[in-house]
């Protein structure tokens, strides 16, 4: 039989497209052939990515021109703000017709994996009887519980305006949530009927007609979920990860062949026998001005090292942050291969937005999260992390609020008992298990292990 041919297309955006290159990598490994589809603008960092693989990358022309979003940007992290999300997904659509070209000149194909928010792709796969895998980028229990919650929606309507005021759900008793616990275009009525709103539930529908759904995460993580989901809801999920495990190894060195300056920074964090603190919030979070001025102060006064990337042009505010805190702390201001980071031994514990795939990064890393989440499913992957896995504290907002502002005094607090309090050994000792659970199942005859083989088996059977 002929190996495997797999057409991936991830979504234009770093968070929905680093996991899905190196689910590329495994499926290579797993003997299939890859096909994978982007767009210009981010063909560079995919092949790049992906240099020294068999992948062939086709780019789609994407339309330019499109009301309110600056021309050349192709991806959500480049958009100046977030209120574009919807406009630049929604103007993807329109690649539908070059998809369909490619696709009707490529070697037979055995499966696609596209993105959760291209939905549109199943009419494609559809028209040519391709079965269409999702991929979501979420965790089982972010999955599972938006769903759930999404069927018991009076519960919102009742509540009025308190989002602090706890509740639970028939179907999973045992959680406690709030309205904070989601996002906002989730459960407020003001979002409803929007142009996003309209759109995210656009894809839920076309996930729900498709063939399975492939996620970033391991069954012994989250096995209650998982069965939850493939009980009651579907389509059929099934647990890969940690994706970030099939990537290759950090390069460590720059393109003039120099360790670079961060790595050499923590090597020296190591010699001196001091723990780091890495802060990161993602590849699109917006934070305020004031909010990162509180981030300095708490960082500042908490006395700990800390390597800091900063994506927030604020940041830059020279209010000599840099000359007072010294040695004791690098920012960071360009492109960094997180993992790297995470792997250093230095690197001791992450203030972390808690994008999933920070998580499982942290987890494979075997470092403990101080949890801060901004948007979409972080509210519930922290919760997952702080109350389910136990791997990590939580940052609380002054009012309770879900996306209030975090003052410098709890902040610092929090710091110091992640590097150096009870609870802090308590949920490194606990991460360190469960790295060492990810590492198992991603091995030969490790569950993620089998079941992408038994997926590629059931696909490839029948074509
Ligand atoms: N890029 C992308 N999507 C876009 C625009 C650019 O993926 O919409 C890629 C680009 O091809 C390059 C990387 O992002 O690989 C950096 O692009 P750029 O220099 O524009 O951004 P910066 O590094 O200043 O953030
Ligand atoms: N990332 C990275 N270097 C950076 C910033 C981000 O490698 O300078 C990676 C990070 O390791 C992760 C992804 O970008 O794989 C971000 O995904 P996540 O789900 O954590 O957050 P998002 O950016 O989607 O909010």
């Amino acid at each position: 039989m002929a190996s495997p041919h797999v057409v991936i297309f991830p979504f234009m955006s770093k968070g929905h497209t680093i996991p899905v290159l190196h689910l590329a990598r495994l499926l290579l490994h797993h003997g299939a052939a890859v096909t994978l589809f982007t767009t210009p603008a981010n063909r560079p960092f995919i092949s790049t990515a992906l240099f020294d693989t068999t992948v062939s990358i086709i780019d789609l022309p994407f339309p330019q021109n499109i009301d309110g979003i600056p021309p050349g940007v192709e991806s959500t992290d480049k958009l100046p703000d977030m209120s574009q999300w919807s406009r630049l997904a929604i103007a993807a659509k329109l690649m539908k017709p070059y998809f369909e070209k490619a696709l009707n000149s490529l070697p037979r194909i055995s499966f696609m994996i596209t993105d959760g928010f291209l939905g549109w792709t199943l009419e494609s796969a559809q028209k040519f009887g391709i079965p269409r895998f999702v991929y979501y980028g979420m965790s089982n229990f972010s999955m599972a519980l938006s769903f759930a919650v999404s069927q018991s929606r009076q519960l919102f309507i009742d509540m009025g305006s308190d989002n602090k005021k706890l509740f639970t759900i028939p179907s999973v008793p045992r959680i406690k949530f709030s309205r904070n616990d989601f996002d906002a275009v989730f459960v407020d009525p003001e979002y409803q009927n929007t142009e996003h709103s309209e759109y995210v539930s656009e894809q839920i529908q076309a996930t729900g007609k498709s063939y399975g759904i492939i996620v970033n995460s391991f069954y012994e993580l989250e096995s209650v979920y998982a069965d939850y989901w493939n009980r009651e809801i579907g389509p059929k999920a099934w647990c890969v990860g940690p994706l970030c495990l099939s990537a290759p190894p950090p390069q460590n060195k720059a393109e003039n062949g120099q360790t670079r300056t961060w790595i050499q920074w923590l090597d020296g964090k190591k010699e001196e026998g001091k723990p780091v603190l890495y802060v990161a919030f993602g590849s699109q979070a917006d934070i305020s001005r004031e909010q990162i001025k509180q981030i300095k102060i708490g960082l500042e006064k908490s006395g700990v090292n800390f390597l800091w990337v900063v994506r927030n042009k604020q940041a830059e505010d020279d209010d000599g942050f840099e000359h007072r805190v010294g040695d004791r702390g690098l920012l960071v201001k360009e492109w960094v291969d997180q993992r790297e980071i995470l792997e250093h031994s230095s690197i001791q514990g992450f203030l972390s937005h808690c994008g999933w795939n920070s998580v499982m990064e942290s987890i494979c890393a075997h470092v403990p999260i101080l949890a801060w989440p901004m948007m979409a499913d972080q509210p519930l992957n922290a919760k997952m992390v702080v109350e389910e896995i136990e791997i990590g504290l939580r940052l609380e907002t002054f009012d309770g609020s879900g996306n209030g502002f975090v003052s410098w005094e709890h902040l610092e607090k929090m710091v110091k008992e992640l590097m150096e309090g009870e609870m802090g050994k308590k949920v490194r000792k606990k991460v360190k298990e469960i790295g060492g659970a990810a590492a198992k199942a991603v091995a030969e005859g490790g569950s993620s292990w089998k079941a992408l083989n038994e997926l590629i088996n059931e696909l490839h059977a029948e074509t």
